[in-house]
């Protein structure tokens, strides 16, 4: 059986490198003459999308497709000549528990992060941490955290299914009996419950471990420095109901029917795990 490990970027696979909040605001205050423009939203945990829609809402600017478009643009821009100079820095245990992860055979990985996928990249290749994940979702699969985590979940389901099927068989969206969202916000855990997934608080990022508690995430750590307890914690989670062909449970459905990301039939979101919370 395998478990799915998705983990976010900015405060759980790098700390506060900076490039992304000047990129932010060089991008506004070029395009639009907004200054300051990354303190003007709570941009903890949304995807980039949602903070630059929320940048022109908060100025009084509408946030029509060719300035969403234009801010995407300038945005990658600066934030690839930056990243160099801004690498951050990586908690405890990052690459450590990525390394261990990567050579069991009960975990796979991937991103669930909202950051544009370029931009993505560009952060983790100053580390050289892309090697680690093949597939993930990304901002441009939703403003919702929710339909990113869900993004993530399908396309990695169907990318190592397909990398394993003369073994695996069966079903694509199957292929994983648990999903662990990894990552440092209230959002992270919001996002993995509405999934029906489980969530792994890491307190590496903006949040202390007792905010991170308060939102009741499965299992929650200050960071991911011992590896061995993490991965047995994990390991140690149960199936997901939805994951047993023969239980007949539907599959985690989009917290919005509308966008269907590949499922044909919607069905009613799956009751998230209460699970226990690991605290050390
Ligand atoms: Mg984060």
């Amino acid at each position: 059986m395998r478990a799915l490990l998705l983990f976010d970027l900015d405060g759980t696979l790098v700390q506060s490198n900076g490039a992304g909040t000047i990129a932010i605001d060089r991008t506004f205050s070029e395009l639009f003459g907004i200054t300051g423009a990354a303190h003007r939203v709570d941009w903890r945990g949304k995807p980039d999308t949602r903070i630059f829609r929320e940048i022109l809402e908060a100025c009084g600017l509408e946030p029509t497709p060719d300035r969403l478009a234009a801010a995407r643009q300038s945005y990658l821009h600066h934030l690839k000549q930056l990243v160099g100079d801004h690498p951050g820095s990586l908690p405890p245990g990052i690459p450590a528990v990525l390394e261990a992860a990567a050579v069991d055979p009960r975990f796979r990985l991937a991103l669930g992060t909202g950051n544009l996928e370029e931009g993505c990249r560009a952060k983790l290749a100053v580390h050289d941490l892309n090697r680690f994940f093949p597939v993930g979702g990304f901002a441009e699969d939703g403003e919702d955290r929710r339909e990113l985590i869900r993004a993530a979940w399908i396309r990695s389901a169907r990318y190592y299914w397909h990398q394993d099927s003369p073994r695996a068989g069966g079903e694509a969206l199957r292929f994983f009996d648990r999903v662990i969202v990894i990552g440092d916000t209230p959002l992270d855990i919001d996002a993995a419950a509405a999934n029906g997934f489980y969530s792994l608080a890491v307190a590496t990022g903006n949040h202390t471990l007792a905010q991170l508690v308060a939102c009741r995430p499965t299992l929650a750590f200050p960071d991911l420095a011992d590896v061995h307890s993490v991965l047995q914690a994990v390991a140690a989670l149960p199936a997901h109901p939805w994951a047993d062909p023969t239980r007949a449970q539907p599959l985690p459905a989009p917290a919005d029917p509308a966008t269907g990301l590949g499922l044909s039939s919607p069905t009613p979101p799956a009751t998230p795990s209460a699970g226990h919370t690991h605290s050390q």
